[in-house]
Protein backbone atom coordinates (compact mmCIF):
# COMPACT_ATOMS: atom_id res chain seq x y z
CA UNK A 1 0.00 0.00 0.00
CA UNK A 2 1.00 3.78 -0.26
CA UNK A 3 4.68 4.35 -1.71
CA UNK A 4 7.02 1.59 -2.27
CA UNK A 5 10.01 2.23 0.17
CA UNK A 6 11.80 -0.84 -1.03
CA UNK A 7 13.05 -1.97 2.10
CA UNK A 8 13.13 -5.49 2.92
CA UNK A 9 11.64 -6.04 6.27
CA UNK A 10 11.74 -10.07 7.88
CA UNK A 11 9.27 -10.23 11.24
CA UNK A 12 10.20 -13.36 12.62
CA UNK A 13 6.62 -14.55 14.29
CA UNK A 14 3.81 -14.27 13.02
CA UNK A 15 1.34 -13.93 16.38
CA UNK A 16 -0.57 -10.96 17.10
CA UNK A 17 2.68 -8.91 17.19
CA UNK A 18 4.40 -9.94 14.30
CA UNK A 19 1.15 -9.63 12.00
CA UNK A 20 0.45 -6.19 13.04
CA UNK A 21 4.21 -5.09 12.31
CA UNK A 22 3.89 -6.61 8.99
CA UNK A 23 0.73 -4.71 8.16
CA UNK A 24 2.60 -1.58 9.34
CA UNK A 25 5.39 -1.92 7.67
CA UNK A 26 3.66 -2.66 4.21
CA UNK A 27 1.97 0.65 4.85
CA UNK A 28 4.84 2.29 4.74
CA UNK A 29 5.50 0.66 1.38
CA UNK A 30 8.20 -1.87 2.79
CA UNK A 31 8.63 -5.44 1.29
CA UNK A 32 7.32 -7.46 3.71
CA UNK A 33 7.82 -11.69 4.67
CA UNK A 34 6.48 -12.78 7.97
CA UNK A 35 8.52 -16.11 8.88
CA UNK A 36 6.35 -18.35 11.44
CA UNK A 37 7.29 -21.69 12.80
CA UNK A 38 3.75 -22.50 13.17
CA UNK A 39 1.94 -23.58 9.74
CA UNK A 40 -0.52 -21.11 10.01
CA UNK A 41 0.34 -17.51 11.63
CA UNK A 42 -1.90 -16.53 14.73
CA UNK A 43 -2.34 -19.49 16.67
CA UNK A 44 -2.35 -17.73 20.04
CA UNK A 45 -5.39 -15.38 18.78
CA UNK A 46 -7.41 -17.97 18.18
CA UNK A 47 -6.80 -19.46 22.52
CA UNK A 48 -7.36 -15.43 23.67
CA UNK A 49 -9.71 -14.88 25.57
CA UNK A 50 -11.78 -18.38 26.24
CA UNK A 51 -11.82 -18.44 22.47
CA UNK A 52 -13.27 -14.90 22.14
CA UNK A 53 -10.76 -12.92 22.46
CA UNK A 54 -10.43 -10.48 24.73
CA UNK A 55 -8.06 -7.78 22.26
CA UNK A 56 -8.39 -4.73 24.26
CA UNK A 57 -9.36 -3.09 27.18
CA UNK A 58 -10.75 0.66 27.44
CA UNK A 59 -9.67 1.47 30.88
CA UNK A 60 -6.29 0.66 29.59
CA UNK A 61 -3.36 2.90 31.80
CA UNK A 62 0.38 2.36 32.24
CA UNK A 63 -0.21 1.15 36.01
CA UNK A 64 -1.73 -2.11 34.02
CA UNK A 65 2.21 -2.93 32.64
CA UNK A 66 5.01 -4.51 34.49
CA UNK A 67 8.67 -5.21 33.97
CA UNK A 68 11.85 -3.23 34.14
CA UNK A 69 10.54 -0.05 33.12
CA UNK A 70 6.26 0.30 32.77
CA UNK A 71 6.43 3.90 31.69
CA UNK A 72 8.52 2.42 28.39
CA UNK A 73 5.30 1.30 26.78
CA UNK A 74 3.94 4.48 27.55
CA UNK A 75 5.03 6.07 23.60
CA UNK A 76 3.68 2.56 22.00
CA UNK A 77 0.34 3.07 23.89
CA UNK A 78 0.30 6.16 22.95
CA UNK A 79 1.04 6.03 19.33
CA UNK A 80 -1.56 2.97 18.76
CA UNK A 81 -3.71 3.36 21.29
CA UNK A 82 -6.82 1.72 22.50
CA UNK A 83 -8.80 4.02 19.97
CA UNK A 84 -6.78 3.14 17.25
CA UNK A 85 -6.96 -0.84 17.77
CA UNK A 86 -10.65 -0.57 17.82
CA UNK A 87 -10.92 1.88 14.62
CA UNK A 88 -8.56 -0.28 13.30
CA UNK A 89 -10.46 -3.42 13.51
CA UNK A 90 -14.00 -1.66 12.93
CA UNK A 91 -12.35 -1.06 9.48
CA UNK A 92 -10.78 -4.78 8.88
CA UNK A 93 -14.87 -5.59 9.87
CA UNK A 94 -14.57 -6.79 13.84
CA UNK A 95 -17.30 -4.83 15.14
CA UNK A 96 -16.40 -4.45 18.81
CA UNK A 97 -18.31 -4.49 22.17
CA UNK A 98 -17.57 -3.64 25.47
CA UNK A 99 -17.98 -5.51 28.69
CA UNK A 100 -17.38 -5.83 32.64
CA UNK A 101 -14.27 -4.12 33.58
CA UNK A 102 -13.58 -2.17 30.22
CA UNK A 103 -12.61 -5.33 28.30
CA UNK A 104 -13.43 -5.76 24.56
CA UNK A 105 -14.66 -8.38 22.66
CA UNK A 106 -15.45 -8.82 19.00
CA UNK A 107 -19.00 -8.49 18.50
CA UNK A 108 -19.13 -11.97 16.94
CA UNK A 109 -17.47 -13.66 20.17
CA UNK A 110 -15.15 -15.31 18.29
CA UNK A 111 -11.16 -14.95 18.32
CA UNK A 112 -11.24 -16.55 15.01
CA UNK A 113 -12.64 -13.23 13.30
CA UNK A 114 -9.76 -11.22 14.50
CA UNK A 115 -7.40 -13.52 13.20
CA UNK A 116 -9.00 -14.13 10.01
CA UNK A 117 -9.55 -10.02 9.16
CA UNK A 118 -5.89 -10.17 9.80
CA UNK A 119 -4.75 -12.75 7.47
CA UNK A 120 -7.15 -10.55 5.13
CA UNK A 121 -5.41 -7.66 5.56
CA UNK A 122 -1.97 -9.49 5.08
CA UNK A 123 -2.88 -10.58 2.00
CA UNK A 124 -4.36 -8.04 0.50
CA UNK A 125 -1.28 -5.73 1.54
CA UNK A 126 0.42 -8.23 -0.18
CA UNK A 127 3.13 -9.19 3.12
CA UNK A 128 4.44 -12.84 2.50
CA UNK A 129 4.31 -15.41 4.68
CA UNK A 130 6.55 -18.41 5.02
CA UNK A 131 5.04 -20.78 7.29
CA UNK A 132 6.46 -23.57 8.71
CA UNK A 133 10.03 -21.80 8.76
CA UNK A 134 11.94 -21.62 12.21
CA UNK A 135 14.43 -19.40 12.44
CA UNK A 136 17.74 -20.65 13.77
CA UNK A 137 20.13 -17.64 13.94
CA UNK A 138 20.33 -13.98 12.37
CA UNK A 139 23.63 -12.75 11.12
CA UNK A 140 24.62 -9.17 9.95
CA UNK A 141 26.10 -9.07 6.70
CA UNK A 142 27.26 -5.57 5.01
CA UNK A 143 24.68 -3.55 6.71
CA UNK A 144 21.66 -5.98 6.45
CA UNK A 145 20.63 -9.27 7.78
CA UNK A 146 21.03 -12.85 7.10
CA UNK A 147 18.43 -14.84 8.47
CA UNK A 148 19.19 -18.40 8.71
CA UNK A 149 16.24 -21.16 9.09
CA UNK A 150 16.45 -24.93 11.30
CA UNK A 151 16.42 -26.63 7.29
CA UNK A 152 19.20 -24.67 6.08
CA UNK A 153 17.47 -22.11 4.16
CA UNK A 154 18.50 -18.38 4.43
CA UNK A 155 16.98 -15.06 3.71
CA UNK A 156 18.23 -11.94 3.46
CA UNK A 157 16.71 -8.86 4.95
CA UNK A 158 17.16 -4.87 5.50
CA UNK A 159 15.41 -4.34 8.92
CA UNK A 160 14.13 -7.61 10.83
CA UNK A 161 11.47 -7.66 13.52
CA UNK A 162 11.93 -10.38 16.12
CA UNK A 163 8.26 -10.94 17.47
CA UNK A 164 9.02 -14.47 18.32
CA UNK A 165 6.86 -14.03 21.58
CA UNK A 166 8.03 -15.33 25.10
CA UNK A 167 8.05 -18.80 26.63
CA UNK A 168 4.35 -18.79 27.47
CA UNK A 169 1.81 -21.99 26.15
CA UNK A 170 4.85 -23.36 24.01
CA UNK A 171 2.49 -25.93 22.90
CA UNK A 172 0.94 -22.44 20.62
CA UNK A 173 4.17 -21.50 18.98
CA UNK A 174 6.70 -19.44 21.12
CA UNK A 175 8.79 -21.35 23.58
CA UNK A 176 11.50 -18.70 24.03
CA UNK A 177 13.41 -19.37 21.45
CA UNK A 178 13.70 -15.70 20.54
CA UNK A 179 15.54 -15.29 23.47
CA UNK A 180 18.57 -17.13 22.18
CA UNK A 181 18.48 -15.39 18.86
CA UNK A 182 18.61 -11.57 20.41
CA UNK A 183 21.24 -13.06 22.64
CA UNK A 184 23.25 -13.67 20.24
CA UNK A 185 23.29 -9.94 18.74
CA UNK A 186 24.02 -8.84 21.63
CA UNK A 187 20.90 -8.00 23.99
CA UNK A 188 20.51 -9.03 27.64
CA UNK A 189 17.40 -11.08 28.72
CA UNK A 190 15.74 -10.38 32.26
CA UNK A 191 15.12 -13.75 33.09
CA UNK A 192 11.47 -14.54 32.12
CA UNK A 193 9.34 -16.33 34.69
CA UNK A 194 5.52 -17.49 34.36
CA UNK A 195 2.85 -14.80 34.54
CA UNK A 196 -1.04 -14.74 34.89
CA UNK A 197 -0.39 -18.45 35.93
CA UNK A 198 -2.25 -20.95 38.79
CA UNK A 199 0.01 -20.89 42.29
CA UNK A 200 0.99 -23.67 43.99
CA UNK A 201 0.42 -23.86 47.64
CA UNK A 202 1.55 -25.77 50.27
CA UNK A 203 -0.92 -27.60 52.35
CA UNK A 204 -1.98 -31.33 52.38
CA UNK A 205 -5.48 -31.61 51.89
CA UNK A 206 -5.94 -29.85 48.09
CA UNK A 207 -6.78 -33.32 46.77
CA UNK A 208 -9.89 -33.00 49.06
CA UNK A 209 -11.15 -29.48 48.32
CA UNK A 210 -10.10 -29.94 44.32
CA UNK A 211 -12.72 -28.24 42.39
CA UNK A 212 -14.46 -25.67 45.24
CA UNK A 213 -15.03 -22.41 43.93
CA UNK A 214 -16.10 -19.33 46.33
CA UNK A 215 -16.23 -15.56 45.65
CA UNK A 216 -13.59 -14.08 47.72
CA UNK A 217 -10.40 -11.92 48.33
CA UNK A 218 -6.72 -13.13 47.45
CA UNK A 219 -3.59 -11.69 48.97
CA UNK A 220 -0.15 -12.01 48.57
CA UNK A 221 2.19 -11.43 52.10
CA UNK A 222 5.79 -11.22 52.34
CA UNK A 223 7.23 -10.18 55.85
CA UNK A 224 3.92 -9.55 57.06
CA UNK A 225 2.59 -7.11 54.12
CA UNK A 226 0.07 -7.06 51.91
CA UNK A 227 1.99 -6.54 48.63
CA UNK A 228 -1.20 -7.63 46.41
CA UNK A 229 -4.70 -7.84 46.67
CA UNK A 230 -7.42 -9.09 44.40
CA UNK A 231 -11.22 -10.06 44.21
CA UNK A 232 -13.47 -12.33 42.55
CA UNK A 233 -13.90 -15.97 41.86
CA UNK A 234 -11.37 -18.07 43.69
CA UNK A 235 -10.86 -22.06 42.80
CA UNK A 236 -8.85 -24.83 44.90
CA UNK A 237 -7.04 -27.17 42.30
CA UNK A 238 -5.43 -30.35 43.13
CA UNK A 239 -1.89 -28.53 43.65
CA UNK A 240 -3.14 -24.73 45.34
CA UNK A 241 -5.42 -22.04 43.96
CA UNK A 242 -6.49 -20.80 40.17
CA UNK A 243 -9.07 -18.28 39.42
CA UNK A 244 -9.14 -14.90 38.12
CA UNK A 245 -8.07 -12.90 41.69
CA UNK A 246 -4.73 -15.72 42.06
CA UNK A 247 -3.99 -15.47 38.33
CA UNK A 248 -3.70 -11.68 38.74
CA UNK A 249 -1.63 -12.30 41.58
CA UNK A 250 1.06 -14.51 40.44
CA UNK A 251 3.09 -12.30 39.13
CA UNK A 252 4.23 -10.23 42.44
CA UNK A 253 4.26 -13.96 44.00
CA UNK A 254 6.70 -14.86 40.91
CA UNK A 255 8.78 -11.86 41.34
CA UNK A 256 9.16 -12.72 45.20
CA UNK A 257 10.05 -16.13 44.68
CA UNK A 258 12.03 -15.18 42.18
CA UNK A 259 14.14 -12.73 44.66
CA UNK A 260 13.99 -15.67 46.70
CA UNK A 261 11.78 -14.14 49.23
CA UNK A 262 8.63 -16.30 51.19
CA UNK A 263 5.31 -15.50 50.40
CA UNK A 264 1.97 -16.57 50.86
CA UNK A 265 -1.28 -16.37 49.65
CA UNK A 266 -3.97 -15.21 51.93
CA UNK A 267 -7.78 -16.12 51.27
CA UNK A 268 -10.41 -14.21 52.84
CA UNK A 269 -13.39 -16.84 52.11
CA UNK A 270 -15.99 -14.67 54.06
CA UNK A 271 -15.35 -10.81 52.99
CA UNK A 272 -18.91 -9.65 53.11
CA UNK A 273 -18.62 -8.21 56.77
CA UNK A 274 -16.27 -7.73 59.44
CA UNK A 275 -15.07 -10.27 61.97
CA UNK A 276 -17.36 -9.22 64.87
CA UNK A 277 -20.36 -9.37 62.45
CA UNK A 278 -19.39 -13.14 61.65
CA UNK A 279 -18.91 -14.04 65.23
CA UNK A 280 -21.96 -13.33 66.03
CA UNK A 281 -23.52 -14.65 63.09
CA UNK A 282 -21.76 -18.04 63.57
CA UNK A 283 -22.85 -17.86 67.64
CA UNK A 284 -26.40 -17.66 66.49
CA UNK A 285 -25.54 -20.55 63.80
CA UNK A 286 -24.00 -22.86 66.39
CA UNK A 287 -26.68 -21.95 69.39
CA UNK A 288 -29.85 -22.03 67.00
CA UNK A 289 -29.08 -25.77 65.85
CA UNK A 290 -27.21 -27.22 68.74
CA UNK A 291 -27.23 -30.62 68.69
CA UNK A 292 -25.96 -30.50 65.01
CA UNK A 293 -22.76 -31.72 64.08
CA UNK A 294 -20.31 -29.26 64.06
CA UNK A 295 -19.12 -30.14 60.26
CA UNK A 296 -22.98 -30.60 59.13
CA UNK A 297 -23.66 -27.19 61.45
CA UNK A 298 -21.61 -25.45 57.91
CA UNK A 299 -23.69 -26.98 55.14
CA UNK A 300 -25.34 -23.95 53.42
CA UNK A 301 -22.83 -21.43 54.82
CA UNK A 302 -19.74 -22.27 53.45
CA UNK A 303 -19.51 -25.68 50.58
CA UNK A 304 -19.86 -28.78 52.29
CA UNK A 305 -16.46 -30.28 50.90
CA UNK A 306 -14.40 -27.57 52.45
CA UNK A 307 -16.41 -27.60 56.32
CA UNK A 308 -14.53 -30.83 57.20
CA UNK A 309 -11.20 -29.56 56.39
CA UNK A 310 -11.36 -26.20 57.59
CA UNK A 311 -11.89 -27.48 60.91
CA UNK A 312 -9.37 -29.76 61.36
CA UNK A 313 -7.39 -26.92 59.93
CA UNK A 314 -8.63 -25.05 62.88
CA UNK A 315 -7.78 -27.86 64.96
CA UNK A 316 -10.74 -29.45 66.00
CA UNK A 317 -10.01 -33.43 66.22
CA UNK A 318 -13.59 -34.65 66.78
CA UNK A 319 -15.55 -32.56 64.04
CA UNK A 320 -18.90 -34.49 64.57
CA UNK A 321 -19.93 -33.11 68.05
CA UNK A 322 -22.32 -30.95 68.71
CA UNK A 323 -22.06 -27.37 67.38
CA UNK A 324 -22.82 -26.39 70.61
CA UNK A 325 -19.77 -27.60 72.15
CA UNK A 326 -17.73 -25.54 69.77
CA UNK A 327 -15.21 -23.62 72.67
CA UNK A 328 -14.95 -19.57 72.56
CA UNK A 329 -10.92 -20.40 71.28
CA UNK A 330 -11.66 -23.21 68.42
CA UNK A 331 -14.67 -20.49 67.45
CA UNK A 332 -11.68 -17.66 67.42
CA UNK A 333 -9.67 -20.23 64.99
CA UNK A 334 -12.72 -21.15 62.85
CA UNK A 335 -13.06 -17.39 62.29
CA UNK A 336 -9.60 -16.39 61.81
CA UNK A 337 -9.04 -19.42 59.00
CA UNK A 338 -12.70 -17.22 57.16
CA UNK A 339 -11.13 -14.49 57.13
CA UNK A 340 -7.23 -14.99 57.11
CA UNK A 341 -6.13 -18.33 55.75
CA UNK A 342 -2.80 -18.66 54.75
CA UNK A 343 -0.85 -21.03 52.42
CA UNK A 344 3.23 -20.89 51.80
CA UNK A 345 3.52 -20.10 47.69
CA UNK A 346 5.69 -23.13 46.60
CA UNK A 347 5.75 -21.65 42.99
CA UNK A 348 3.75 -21.12 40.17
CA UNK A 349 2.76 -24.09 37.83
CA UNK A 350 4.72 -23.61 34.54
CA UNK A 351 5.29 -22.63 31.10
CA UNK A 352 2.53 -25.06 29.75
CA UNK A 353 0.05 -22.57 31.94
CA UNK A 354 1.18 -19.58 31.81
CA UNK A 355 -0.95 -17.21 29.81
CA UNK A 356 1.76 -14.35 29.86
CA UNK A 357 5.77 -14.35 30.03
CA UNK A 358 7.02 -11.72 32.89
CA UNK A 359 10.48 -10.70 31.58
CA UNK A 360 12.56 -11.17 28.19
CA UNK A 361 14.62 -8.49 26.21
CA UNK A 362 15.97 -5.67 28.12
CA UNK A 363 13.71 -2.45 27.60
CA UNK A 364 16.83 0.00 28.51
CA UNK A 365 18.16 -1.57 25.21
CA UNK A 366 15.23 -0.70 23.17
CA UNK A 367 14.36 3.25 21.48
CA UNK A 368 10.71 3.54 23.38
CA UNK A 369 9.73 5.68 20.11
CA UNK A 370 10.86 3.20 17.59
CA UNK A 371 11.58 0.17 19.07
CA UNK A 372 14.40 -0.62 17.36
CA UNK A 373 17.25 -1.62 19.56
CA UNK A 374 20.07 0.16 20.55
CA UNK A 375 22.87 -2.15 20.33
CA UNK A 376 22.07 -3.17 16.88
CA UNK A 377 20.58 -0.90 14.25
CA UNK A 378 18.11 -2.03 12.16
CA UNK A 379 16.42 -4.47 14.30
CA UNK A 380 13.36 -4.07 16.39
CA UNK A 381 11.59 -5.90 18.88
CA UNK A 382 7.70 -6.32 19.19
CA UNK A 383 5.31 -7.78 21.83
CA UNK A 384 6.00 -10.39 24.48
CA UNK A 385 9.59 -11.28 23.42
CA UNK A 386 10.13 -7.93 25.54
CA UNK A 387 10.30 -7.44 29.09
CA UNK A 388 6.68 -6.00 29.21
CA UNK A 389 3.81 -8.02 30.03
CA UNK A 390 0.26 -6.73 31.55
CA UNK A 391 -2.54 -7.49 33.61
CA UNK A 392 -5.55 -9.76 32.29
CA UNK A 393 -8.13 -8.01 30.44
CA UNK A 394 -6.73 -7.37 27.60
CA UNK A 395 -3.83 -5.84 27.71
CA UNK A 396 -1.30 -8.33 26.29
CA UNK A 397 -3.03 -7.92 23.31
CA UNK A 398 -2.77 -4.25 23.35
CA UNK A 399 1.03 -4.23 23.96
CA UNK A 400 1.28 -6.93 20.71
CA UNK A 401 -0.51 -4.55 18.71
CA UNK A 402 0.98 -1.48 19.87
CA UNK A 403 4.43 -2.50 19.97
CA UNK A 404 3.93 -4.53 16.61
CA UNK A 405 2.79 -1.29 14.79
CA UNK A 406 5.33 1.68 16.37
CA UNK A 407 8.01 -1.68 15.32
CA UNK A 408 6.60 -2.46 11.91
CA UNK A 409 6.27 1.48 10.98
CA UNK A 410 9.44 2.47 11.98
CA UNK A 411 11.35 -0.53 10.35
CA UNK A 412 9.36 0.62 7.20
CA UNK A 413 11.04 3.63 7.02
CA UNK A 414 13.77 4.98 4.19
CA UNK A 415 17.21 4.98 5.86
CA UNK A 416 19.43 4.96 9.14
C1 LIG B 1 -4.53 -19.20 26.63
C2 LIG B 1 -4.18 -17.74 26.49
C3 LIG B 1 -5.19 -16.79 26.52
C4 LIG B 1 -4.87 -15.43 26.40
N1 LIG B 1 -5.89 -14.53 26.38
C5 LIG B 1 -5.62 -13.22 26.23
C6 LIG B 1 -6.66 -12.26 26.08
O1 LIG B 1 -7.84 -12.61 25.98
N2 LIG B 1 -6.30 -10.95 25.98
C7 LIG B 1 -5.00 -10.53 26.01
O2 LIG B 1 -4.74 -9.34 25.94
N3 LIG B 1 -3.99 -11.43 26.08
C8 LIG B 1 -4.26 -12.76 26.17
N4 LIG B 1 -3.22 -13.66 26.21
C9 LIG B 1 -1.85 -13.16 26.05
C10 LIG B 1 -1.60 -12.78 24.59
O3 LIG B 1 -2.20 -13.75 23.75
C11 LIG B 1 -0.12 -12.66 24.25
O4 LIG B 1 0.53 -11.80 25.14
C12 LIG B 1 0.10 -12.15 22.83
O5 LIG B 1 -0.62 -12.95 21.91
C13 LIG B 1 1.58 -12.16 22.48
O6 LIG B 1 1.72 -11.90 21.11
P1 LIG B 1 3.16 -12.03 20.42
O7 LIG B 1 2.92 -11.85 18.97
O8 LIG B 1 4.13 -11.16 21.10
O9 LIG B 1 3.62 -13.53 20.72
P2 LIG B 1 3.00 -14.91 20.22
O10 LIG B 1 1.56 -14.81 20.03
O11 LIG B 1 3.53 -15.94 21.14
O12 LIG B 1 3.62 -15.08 18.77
C14 LIG B 1 4.97 -15.38 18.56
C15 LIG B 1 5.05 -16.20 17.29
O13 LIG B 1 6.42 -16.38 16.95
C16 LIG B 1 6.60 -17.69 16.47
N5 LIG B 1 8.01 -18.04 16.67
C17 LIG B 1 8.67 -18.16 17.83
N6 LIG B 1 9.97 -18.45 17.63
C18 LIG B 1 10.12 -18.50 16.29
C19 LIG B 1 11.25 -18.77 15.45
N7 LIG B 1 12.45 -19.02 15.94
N8 LIG B 1 11.06 -18.75 14.10
C20 LIG B 1 9.82 -18.50 13.57
N9 LIG B 1 8.73 -18.24 14.33
C21 LIG B 1 8.89 -18.23 15.67
C22 LIG B 1 5.64 -18.52 17.31
O14 LIG B 1 5.31 -19.74 16.69
C23 LIG B 1 4.46 -17.58 17.45
O15 LIG B 1 3.50 -17.78 16.44
C24 LIG B 1 -3.52 -15.02 26.30
C25 LIG B 1 -2.52 -15.98 26.26
C26 LIG B 1 -2.83 -17.33 26.34
C27 LIG B 1 -1.72 -18.35 26.28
Amino acid sequence: MGRDSGVKVAVIGGGAAGIMAAIAASYQGAKVTILEKNPRVGRKILATGNGRCNLTNVNLCTANYHGGNPAFTHYALERFSVKKTINFFERLGVAHKIEEGGKVFPFSNQASSVLDVLRYELDRVGVKVLCGSTVSNIKTRKGSFLIEFQDGEELNADRVVLASGGKAAPNLGSNGGGYALAKNLGHSIVEPFPALVQLKLAAAFFKQVKGIKFDGDAEIIVENKVVGQASGEILFTEYGASGPPVLALSRKAGECLQKGKAAWLKMVLINTCSRDKLERYLIKRFSDNPEKELAFSFVGFINKRLAPVMLREAGISDIRKPAGHVSPAERDRILHLLQDWRFPIKGTTSWPAAQVTAGGINVKEIHQHTMESKILPRLYFAGEVIDVDGDCGGYNLQWAWSSGFVAGWSAAQIGG
